[in-house]
């Protein structure tokens, strides 16, 4: 097997996987079905998706260790085989996408947005025939897997989307945020004791605005 996980370039923080020729894949949400969530950024105008095409979806479940080399070759495969199938599935990963950021965002307070999420969630899981495994990877650690049978690119959104419905079941919602600078749209699971976690990560939003409250309180010294 081969590791899944995109080697992180030197020049970045150990969770940014690097894919070649392409955005950089964020993994900051500490869970799976963030992370997805976070595969769409907002740019300076607009919303960045780095799930630009099938192929950097393949390369997203990757990094992701849904899928390792293997698996993912042979999706590959059959993508160069069937196109249009591999655009559907792209099409229909970005639906999802739309309905859990929408559960990440306002799930935790509006029970209509918790059921159109859940909706979506059981229309995946429903259409997806396949064996579950858990798998031992290289490292020690342990893994979901998912081995289709039949439409090989329906099963491919699985593991994300029974991430998400362990949100639900877990009762995490409440503990799902968003970043609190204004112009960053990545959400994340707070882990923290106290639940005062606020940035997407201290290395890119945590400093800018470390560094905002800097300038602030030199200006005011300097009064
Ligand atoms: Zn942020």
């Amino acid at each position: 097997m081969t590791t899944p996980v995109v080697p992180a370039s030197v020049s970045l923080p150990p969770f940014i996987g690097r894919a070649p020729a392409a955005l950089p894949f964020v993994f900051i949400g500490d869970r799976l079905w963030l992370d997805f969530v976070n595969t769409e950024e907002s740019g300076k105008a607009s919303r960045v998706d780095a799930l630009g095409d099938f192929e950097a979806f393949v390369r997203w479940l990757q990094a992701a260790a849904v899928l390792d080399g293997e698996r993912a070759g042979g999706i590959r495969r059959r993508a160069q085989q069937q196109p249009s199938g591999a655009a559907a599935a792209l099409v229909d990963a970005r639906r999802v996408r739309a309905s859990l950021r929408a559960l990440a965002e306002r799930g935790g307070h509006l029970g209509h947005v918790r059921s159109a999420a859940l909706a979506e969630i059981n229309r995946v899981l429903g259409r997806s025939a396949g064996t579950r495994r858990v798998e031992a990877r290289d490292d020690g650690s342990y893994a979901r897997s998912f081995v289709p049978v039949g439409d090989a690119f329906a099963g491919l959104l699985m593991p994300v989307v029974e991430s998400a419905a362990d949100a639900l079941i877990l009762g995490e919602l409440h503990r799902v945020r968003r970043c609190a600078a204004s112009r960053c749209a990545r959400v994340f699971f707070d882990e923290t004791k106290n639940a005062r976690r606020r940035w997407c990560d201290m290395a890119t939003c945590g400093n800018r605005a470390k560094a905002a409250r800097h300038r602030q309180r030199v200006l005011t010294t300097s009064d």
